[in-house]
């Protein structure tokens, strides 16, 4: 089959010939139709010191996906041939405290697809049957192909009740645009997006934000004044891992507020710890997804009217794949998907 390989340490991928992943009697065996494109990707592609230090070649790179069970192994009962799945990225332990407790999203011996194990972007993946998730007939393949990133946006943004809230995201890239949408699904009064792209705060302004601002230009607390907020924002959703929004956020934040720390700082950032004591807030890290509430949330939410389809911005052939990657890297995109039968 086809894969897009890090053949050995250093930049690039290779669009290579590899054999087809071996499957146990756990496993299935999928074929993918969509893949998604995420900031890990780009880190493996460019060869950055996470990847250099993570990685092990070679590795069949890609996470997102969407794609048809091909062959089941011989345990398995409840997937057949030809039924739309995606996978969850994180293979768990399975026997850890937490895994055992049923919080598998807490387990800290997980095991990254395109990361850690061989990925999605190739012709067929494989995965534990337990990390496999059926698909309802009629959904829209791309959202589908997108569940992975889509359920970082939804388990950020109800980590934190946001009914009647007033919300601040930090970060308008992928995962921030989809979590405005989700905020606003789940009844937020008023969301911010903090964003410097154009770009992006245009996008914002299509998945429901009340108002996209650049942070450069604004100050967020003239922002929530002019929206008539009495004292700032109830729940923050940190979406860029930049030092500068960590700390805008905190400034920001009402008296007994929660923030949900979903984005990744490069490197270590200091932070005013008086103002989490005296404002009482409540800070959470969220990684990944929620096996499998987060999974279910996204299914319905979607069953319900959210749409999340315009955070999905560029399509191309896999044979593109550095159009595709320069595209998602440039920034001046939201979601970049890459079609895997043509
Ligand atoms: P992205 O890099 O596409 O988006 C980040 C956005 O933040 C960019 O649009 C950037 O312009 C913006 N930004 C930069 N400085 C800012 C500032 N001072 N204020 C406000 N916005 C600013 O990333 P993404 O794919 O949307 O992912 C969001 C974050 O979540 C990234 O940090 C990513 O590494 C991280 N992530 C975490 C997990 C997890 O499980 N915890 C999973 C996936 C991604
Ligand atoms: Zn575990």
């Amino acid at each position: 089959m086809l894969a897009l390989v890090k053949t050995a340490p250093g930049p690039g991928l290779t669009l290579a010939e590899v054999p087809r992943p071996a499957i146990g009697i756990n496993d299935v065996l999928i074929r993918v139709r969509k893949t998604g494109i995420c900031g890990t990707d780009l880190h493996i592609e460019s060869w950055d010191p996470w990847a250099a230090k993570t990685i092990r070649p070679p590795l069949v790179a890609g996470h997102e996906f969407v794609g048809e069970v091909a062959e089941v192994g011989s345990n398995v009962s409840d997937f057949r041939p030809g039924d739309m799945v995606s996978g969850e990225g994180h293979v768990t332990c399975g026997r850890c405290r937490h895994c055992m407790a049923g919080r598998r999203h807490l387990c800290a011996f997980t095991v990254g697809l395109g990361v850690g194990r061989d990925g999605a972007f190739a012709e067929y993946v494989a995965l534990p049957m337990t990390n496999v998730w059926h698909h309802w007939p009629g959904v829209d393949e791309e959202v589908a192909a997108i569940f992975d990133p889509f359920g970082n946006a939804v388990h950020t943004a109800l980590a934190f009740p946001v009914l009647g809230e007033d919300v601040l995201v930090t970060g308008a890239g992928p995962i921030g645009l989809m979590a405005t949408a989700v905020a606003r699904h789940a009844g937020a009064r008023f969301v911010v997006v903090s964003e410097p792209n154009p770009t992006r705060r245009a996008l914002a302004a299509r998945m429901g934000a009340t108002v996209a601002v650049d942070p450069r230009e604004r100050d967020l607390a003239d922002v929530w004044r002019e929206l008539g907020m009495a004292e700032g924002f109830d729940v923050a959703l940190e979406m860029s891992g930049a030092p500068a929004a960590i700390r805008g956020a905190l400034d920001n934040m009402a008296h007994g507020g929660s923030i949900a720390i979903l984005g990744i700082p490069t490197q270590e950032i200091s932070l005013d710890v008086n103002e989490i004591v005296f404002k009482l807030l409540t800070i959470r890290g969220i990684y990944g997804r929620e096996m499998y509430e987060t999974w279910y949330k996204m299914t319905v939410m979607l069953q319900s009217g959210l749409d999340i389809t315009p955070a999905i911005t560029h399509r191309f052939g896999f044979r593109d794949f550095e159009t595709a990657f320069a595209t998602a890297r440039s920034g001046d995109s939201g979601k970049v998907i890459m079609d895997w039968t043509a």
